[in-house]
C-alpha cells in the first residue's frame, strides 16, 4: 500500500511537496482552506510582482526622455483599475494551473480548513484523514495592530490594495522591511505621492547597508517623503482622509495607508500542540533542517516555521520533508544558498554570507564592490544607480555571497547563486565569458578583482 501524505495548506510549502510526494508513489491529499497557490499565488508574491511588473515599466518609461525618446504633453498615467484586474486575474489563473497540474499527478485536492487530530489524522468538516505523515504549510497572515485596523478601503493591508480603484492622491506605507520597501517603490513608479514612515534608521534594515542607501537615495531622488527613526502610534480614518499618529505626537496624513507590520503564522488552533508539535515564540512550528517537528510523522514548511518566508524557501523545506518521509535522497535546507531579492527599483538580490556577518567577524571574506555606473551596458541604458559586491575567502578565494543592486538584480544574481551552491572560486567566476556589453560583465569583473584576495 502507498504511504498516505496529507498536507495542510496548498501554498508553495504544501503543493511543491505534494508534487514530490506524488513523483515518489505517495497517496496524496491537499487540504487548503483560501485557494491552492496560497497566499503567495492568490494574494502575496504574484499580485505584487505582477503590479511591479507595471511600476518597472512606468520607470523605464519616465527615464525615456534621457534616452532620445520624447513622451507628449499629457505624459504618462496608470489606470490603477486596469492594473488590478490583470493582477487579480493572473493570481486566479496562476492558481488553476497548479490545480489543475495538482489533478493530473493524482493529488486529491480538498477546499476546507483542517486541523490534527493526533499526530497521524486531519479532520476537515466531518471528513476525516489518516496519515502516514502530515505537513503542515498553513502559512501566515499581515499583523495588524488594535491602533491601526485596515478597513479594507483606506487603510489596507497587502492582501486588500488590488481592491483599490483609483489611483491614491497620497498613499503612506507603515513599516519599511521588504514588503512596505516594495510597496512604496511600486506605487512612487506608478506616480503616487509616497510617505514611508520607517520605525528603523534605514529602510530594508535587514538587507545590506550599502544597498538600502541605493534605495533610500534613489527613491528620495524620485520624490518619496521618507520619515525614518518614527514610530506607528495608530492609524484613523475620517471620511476620505487617512492619520497616522506616530509615538512623538506628530501626525501624517494621507488619502491611502499600507500597513506592512509583517506577519503572524496560521498554527492557532490547528490540534498542533495536542498533537506534540512543539511552537516556538510568536506561534512558529519549531523545525528542523530536513522539516521535522517535535511530533513523529509531522512536518512543517514554509512561512508557518518563520525560518525565512520566502516562497522558494517554503517549497524547499516542504520538498525535503517529502524526500525525507519517502527515503529518496535528501539534503538539509542551507540558509547560505537562499538567494533573495527585494523588488523595489532598483532591485536588491543577496545570496550566501553578508557583509553584517563578514564585519561581525562570523566568517572571514574579502570584498570588492563595484558600481554599475561604469558598466557600459548601464551607460547605454541610462542606468545610473546600483553596484555588484563579492565575498570570497582569503586564500581559498572561494566565493560565499554577493550583493547585486539594479536593474534585473533578480537575474543577475544568479552566477553568484551558482558560484555560492558549489565552492566555486572568484577566478573561476572570473573565467566564464560574458557578453559585451552587458550587466553581468560587471560580476566577472567584479570576480577578476579579487584575484589579489588569493594565496600564492
Ligand atoms: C507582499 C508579499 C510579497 C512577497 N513576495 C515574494 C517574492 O517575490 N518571492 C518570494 O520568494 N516570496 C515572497 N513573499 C513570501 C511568500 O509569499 C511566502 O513565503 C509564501 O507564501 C509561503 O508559502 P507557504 O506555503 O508557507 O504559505 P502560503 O502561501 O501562505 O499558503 C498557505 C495556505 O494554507 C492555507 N491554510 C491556512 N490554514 C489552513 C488550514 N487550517 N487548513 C487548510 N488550509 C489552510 C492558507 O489559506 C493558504 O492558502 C512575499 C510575501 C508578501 C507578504
Amino acid at each position: 500500500m502507498s504511504d498516505r501524505v496529507v498536507i495542510l495548506g496548498g501554498g508553495p510549502g504544501g503543493y511543491e511537496a505534494a508534487l514530490v510526494a506524488a513523483q515518489l508513489g505517495a497517496d496524496v491529499t491537499v487540504v487548503d482552506s483560501d485557494g491552492i497557490g496560497g497566499s503567495a499565488v492568490l494574494t502575496d508574491c504574484v499580485p505584487s510582482k505582477t503590479l511591479i511588473a507595471t511600476a518597472e515599466l512606468m520607470a523605464e518609461v519616465s527615464s525615456a526622455n534621457e534616452l532620445g525618446v520624447m513622451i507628449g504633453e499629457g505624459g504618462i498615467r496608470v489606470d490603477l483599475a486596469r492594473i488590478n484586474q490583470r493582477v487579480l486575474q493572473l493570481a486566479a489563473d496562476q492558481s488553476a494551473d497548479i490545480t489543475r497540474r495538482l489533478g493530473k499527478e493524482g493529488v486529491q485536492v480538498v477546499a476546507g480548513r483542517g486541523r490534527l487530530d493526533g499526530p497521524n489524522r486531519v479532520v476537515v468538516g466531518e471528513t476525516t484523514y489518516d496519515a502516514d505523515a502530515v505537513l503542515v504549510a498553513t502559512g501566515a497572515a499581515p499583523r495588524t495592530l488594535p491602533s491601526a485596523q485596515p478597513d479594507g478601503e483606506r487603510i489596507l493591508t497587502w492582501e486588500q490594495v488590488y481592491g483599490m480603484q483609483e489611483v491614491p492622491s497620497e498613499l503612506i506605507v507603515v513599516g519599511s522591511g521588504v514588503t512596505g520597501a516594495e510597496f512604496a517603490s511600486a506605487y512612487l513608479n506608478l506616480g503616487v505621492p509616497v510617505t514611508l514612515v520607517s520605525s528603523r534608521d534605514r529602510v530594508l534594515p535587514g538587507e545590506d547597508a550599502d544597498a538600502s542607501a541605493v534605495l533610500e537615495e534613489v527613491s528620495i531622488r524620485r520624490g518619496m517623503k521618507l520619515l525614518s527613526k518614527s514610530r506607528m502610534e495608530s492609524v484613523t480614518r475620517d471620511g476620505d482622509t487617512v492619520t497616522v499618529t506616530l509615538t512623538d505626537g506628530r501626525a501624517v496624513q494621507g488619502s491611502h495607508c499600507i500597513l506592512a507590520l509583517g506577519s503572524v503564522p496560521n498554527t492557532a488552533d490547528l490540534g498542533l500542540e495536542e498533537a506534540g508539535v512543539i511552537l516556538k515564540d510568536g506561534g512558529f512550528v519549531n523545525v528542523d533542517r530536513v522539516s521535522r517537528t517535535s511530533a513523529r510523522g509531522v512536518y512543517a514548511a514554509g512561512d508557518c516555521t518563520g525560518v525565512l518566508m520566502l516562497a522558494s524557501v517554503a517549497a524547499m523545506q516542504g520538498r525535503i520533508a517529502m524526500w525525507h518521509f519517502l527515503g529518496d535522497a535528501v539534503h538539509p535546507l542551507d540558509l547560505k544558498k537562499v538567494s533573495s531579492n527585494v523588488f523595489t527599483a532598483p532591485e536588491i538580490a543577496t545570496v550566501g554570507w553578508s557583509q553584517e556577518a563578514v564585519n561581525a567577524g562570523e566568517i572571514q571574506a574579502e570584498t570588492v564592490t563595484l558600481t554599475l555606473s561604469g558598466n557600459p551596458r548601464a551607460k547605454m541604458q541610462g542606468v545610473h544607480d546600483g553596484f555588484v559586491k563579492l565575498f570570497c575567502r582569503p586564500g581559498t578565494g572561494i566565493v560565499v555571497g554577493g550583493v547585486v543592486v539594479g536593474p534585473r538584480a533578480s537575474e543577475l544574481i544568479h552566477p553568484v547563486s551558482i558560484a555560492v551552491a558549489e565552492s566555486l572560486t572568484a577566478d573561476q567566476l572570473a573565467q566564464a565569458f560574458t557578453v559585451y556589453p552587458s550587466m553581468s560583465g560587471s560580476i566577472a569583473e567584479a570576480a577578476r578583482r579579487l584575484h589579489r584576495f588569493r594565496a600564492d
